[in-house]
Order: C-alpha cells, then sequence, then structure tokens
C-alpha cells in the first residue's frame, strides 16, 4: 500500500521558523490516514500546516491526489466545460498583466513564469518581442508551453546568470517550504526595477467572508498541497523588511469546491459546473462584503 510509505515531518512558523511553538489550531483535515493541522504560531501569529513531506517521494504522491482521497481523474467528462473555464481564465490573466506591466517602460522584457504548471499565464504573454522562460519541479519541458519559451527546470535555474525583468509566482508560495529564502534566492535574479509578481489564496477571516462561512470545508485550505497559509498581515511580516509591497484583489473559483466539500461529496469535481456557474454570483458576494479571496502582490526589493 502506497499510504503506508508516506513519509511527514514537522513544518516551522513560514516567518519565524519557530518549530511546533503554536498558540492553537484553527483546521484540522484528514488526509490518507493523516490528521493535517494550520496551527497558528505563538511568536508571530503566521498560519503554517503543522506537516510536510519528509521525501520527494511523499512530495510527488501527495500531488497525485485532489483535495479529497482519491487519485485525480485525468481526464475530465465534459471537456466544454474546461474549455469554458480556461476562457474564464484569460480575464485573470489580463487582470495580471495590467497589474504586473504597470510602469514599465522598457519593451523587450526577461521574463520567468517559476512554477509554470500547464503553462497558460506565460504562453499569454507569448506575445510581443518578449524573452519568455519558465520553470518548475519536473526536468522536462511540460508539453503544452509555446515553442518560444525557454524551460530551465530548477537546477538549470540556478546556474542561468540572466537577469529577469518579471517574476510570477501565481498560486506557488503556499505551496513552498520557507517561502522568505525561496523568494530571496529569485530576488537575486531579479534586473535593476525589476518586478517579482506572486498571487497567494487569502486566508484570513477579516477579509474573506466565504473562509468565515466555510471553515473547514473552505476550497483554498488544500490541507497538505497549502503549507504556508498567507494572507495581508502576515505577508507583510514576512517580505515588507526587504521588499516594498503592493496588494491587489484577485479572484479565483472557490464557492462551487467550498459547497461540495460542505455537502461531503465524495469525487472532486475540480472543473464541475457548480463552480463555473457560482463563480460569477461569488464576484458580487466579494464585492458586496469587500472580500478578498486571493491576494495579487507586487515586490519591488528596497
Ligand atoms: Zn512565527
Amino acid at each position: 500500500m502506497v499510504i503506508n510509505k508516506l513519509k511527514f515531518t514537522k513544518y516551522k512558523c513560514f516567518n519565524c521558523n519557530q518549530e511546533n511553538n503554536f498558540n492553537r489550531t484553527i483546521y484540522e483535515k484528514k488526509f490518507l490516514k493523516n490528521i493535517f493541522r494550520i496551527n497558528l504560531c505563538k511568536k508571530c501569529n503566521c498560519e503554517f500546516t503543522n506537516k510536510i513531506p519528509a521525501n520527494s517521494f511523499t512530495w510527488s504522491e501527495i500531488y497525485k491526489y485532489g483535495g479529497s482521497d482519491q487519485k485525480k481523474d485525468i481526464k475530465y467528462k465534459f471537456d466544454f466545460l474546461v474549455n469554458f473555464f480556461h476562457k474564464l481564465r484569460i480575464f485573470q490573466v489580463k487582470k495580471i498583466e495590467k497589474i504586473v506591466f504597470l510602469n514599465i517602460k522598457k519593451k523587450k522584457l526577461n521574463i520567468l513564469d517559476y512554477g509554470v504548471g500547464d503553462g497558460y499565464l506565460i504562453n499569454y504573454f507569448s506575445k510581443n518581442q518578449n524573452r519568455l522562460f519558465a520553470s518548475d519541479i519536473s526536468l522536462q519541458k511540460p508539453s503544452n508551453l509555446k515553442k518560444n519559451i525557454k524551460y530551465l527546470n530548477y537546477k538549470m535555474l540556478e546556474k542561468k546568470k540572466i537577469k529577469f525583468d518579471i517574476i510570477l509566482l501565481r498560486h506557488v508560495l503556499e505551496h513552498c517550504p520557507n517561502p522568505k529564502r525561496y523568494i530571496k534566492n529569485l530576488s537575486k535574479k531579479i534586473s535593476k526595477d525589476g518586478t517579482i509578481y506572486v498571487e497567494i489564496p487569502n486566508h484570513s477571516i477579516k477579509s474573506n467572508i466565504f473562509l468565515k462561512i466555510f471553515r473547514n470545508n473552505y476550497a483554498q485550505l488544500c490541507l497538505p498541497h497549502h503549507i504556508n497559509h498567507f494572507n495581508k498581515e502576515n505577508f507583510t511580516k514576512a517580505f515588507n523588511k526587504d521588499f516594498k509591497l503592493t496588494f491587489h484583489s484577485m479572484n479565483i473559483p472557490i464557492l462551487g469546491t467550498s459547497i461540495q466539500n460542505m455537502l461531503k461529496f465524495k469525487k472532486e469535481l475540480r472543473f464541475s459546473f457548480l463552480n463555473i456557474i457560482l463563480f460569477p454570483l461569488q464576484i458580487l458576494i466579494s464585492i458586496f462584503t469587500r472580500s478578498d479571496v486571493a491576494l495579487g502582490i507586487i515586490l519591488k526589493k528596497r
């Protein structure tokens, strides 16, 4: 049984590195026979998952599962819904473009998408004369990346002498052990006046009504995949010393999945009809309650 081979280790607060020094547990979830908890750091109040995979085998195994205890179904039955979902993503990408390119006058930019995933974000930027790079944990270039995008696996990226004008980390940092070290290393690869764009789920009951309502069923707890649970306050604590931060309100569909979790649907339906049809309603609720489901943050070196 694969589950018995999984090994986990204690995780420390992403801000102050205090191990197991927590005030209280605020959320918990059972996943593959393990209980995962989100703890509140005693020293600095930042929120982190209590344990993370102890080896690369466990890391790769947990990503074969979605939010439920079932392995992800790679083929979706409803292709038209998937296509529609990808069209919705274009609106998000255009908003990111607006935020990131604000005040940048240079025409030919070196852009790196760190944690490229299926590549839809960097593929969009392959217009104009930009030089495009993508990076992720896989050693091979993902098949859906456009031809003019140079793929650098993490080993190649370390050695590469090039400076980037823009580095994009969209929904990456909540998955990374020691995010401060990640950003510090990446910032060495940023050109003078360069920009790092980080997008993260907003984990705050003060500024996210959906988290307040759904609590343990909230779609973006993503235990154990999310290990750092950021919000404006704790992100500022962690990064304000080295970077000037500008926060923007962003949206990702969470309402459908949260309702599914609440109703204890067994099968994870990532592109479910519910998630897509409820997205406009979610955006309306966000506007009226001043909720931020996700945060887009511009980091500029101080
Ligand atoms: Zn702490």
